[in-house]
């Protein structure tokens, strides 16, 4: 099937390409890489009057670290992330880079965009789910200027955003290093979006005990949801099998609530995928979680 007939537009700059959308409220949409928006139009079911391509526009497709922290350009392209060489960006935001090899196969990544992930909102998508984790901001313009919205609130649902409908996402800025940060998933087939991902960062203190924990969850709810009740038990622990298990097993339960009846199997991903990803990033900090184990004999149970 082809998509209805359209305009399209190809704007030079983001002030115009917020000037298209402005000028046709609701029935303009951007496209970016085309990836998710375009085979819904072949489908028809997503039909829109416009499309504002951003694709000519310069100076969205920056991947750039500072003192600041990183900011993504919103057109920079899931393979440009995953081909990142910059040794400050591996080192302290591997996770990104790392993950882009997750996101379907080569033709999409190719085409796909950070930003385009983020308006699209997918709650399995690994760059929302990452977004969520590391606490990113996200940056759109619109009629009213700019704005600087917090990736956890930014997402309010299945493909729902706080995006207005004449606002653009230009860049997204991740301000803490997450040197330890990990994320793991299984899918049904290579190329699929995940059923479940499940990302961590795990920081260690004294004694090798846990002092930061962050625990991100995707496909168990409508969006990306941090999960405070594994956050929270793990602080203060030492890093062993039986406590990554304990984790799991939180996680299960925090998000039991949301999911239904025959789709119990996400709980079982959740459990097994929670214990996995803060296992691997307790192995970021340097320490084998089995060096824990005789501290753990001898200290608290
Ligand atoms: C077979 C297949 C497998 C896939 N597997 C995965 C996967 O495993 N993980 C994953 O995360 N994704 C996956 N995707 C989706 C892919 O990553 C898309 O590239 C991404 O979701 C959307 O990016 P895009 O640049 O293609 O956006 P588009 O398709 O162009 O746009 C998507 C939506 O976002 C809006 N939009 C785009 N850019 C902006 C912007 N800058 N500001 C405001 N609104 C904007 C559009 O209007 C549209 O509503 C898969 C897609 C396919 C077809």
């Amino acid at each position: 099937m082809k998509p209805a007939p359209f305009a399209y537009y190809r704007p030079d700059t983001v002030q115009e390409a917020v000037a298209c959308l402005s000028a046709q409220p609701g029935d303009a949409r951007v496209l970016a890489g085309g990836q998710s928006l375009l085979p819904l139009m072949h489908q028809r079911s997503a039909r829109q009057a416009a499309l504002v391509d951003l694709g000519g526009i310069a100076g969205l497709c920056h991947i750039s670290i500072d003192t600041d922290g990183l900011r993504i350009g919103a057109m920079a392209r899931h393979v440009d992330i995953e081909r990142v060489r910059d040794p400050q960006v591996r080192a302290n935001f591997g996770v990104l880079p790392e993950s882009a090899g997750l996101i379907g196969h080569l033709p999409i990544r190719t085409r796909g965009t950070f930003g385009g992930s983020l308006a699209h909102a997918d709650p399995r998508a690994e760059w929302c789910l990452l977004a969520v984790l590391l606490d990113a901001e996200v940056v759109v313009h619109g009629s009213v200027g700019e704005r600087v919205l917090d990736a956890p609130t930014f997402f309010t649902g299945p493909h729902r955003t706080r995006l207005g409908p004449d606002e653009i996402v230009v860049a997204a800025r991740f301000r803490h290093p997450a040197p330890t940060a990990v994320l793991t998933e299984f899918a049904v087939q290579h190329g699929a979006f995940p059923e479940v991902a499940v990302a961590a960062a795990i920081g260690l203190g004294v004694q090798g005990r846990i002092a930061a924990a962050r625990v991100a969850l995707g496909g168990v709810a409508g969006r990306p949801i941090r999960v405070p009740d594994v956050e929270v038990a793990l602080l203060g622990e030492l890093p062993r099998a039986k406590l990554f298990d304990h984790a799991g097993l939180l996680a299960a339960d925090a998000v039991a609530p949301l999911v239904e009846g025959d789709q119990s199997y996400r709980l079982e991903l959740t459990a097994a995928l929670t214990a996995k990803a803060v296992r691997d990033s307790v192995s970021r900090t340097g320490r084998q979680p089995g060096d824990a184990k005789s501290e753990e004999e001898g200290g608290r149970s």
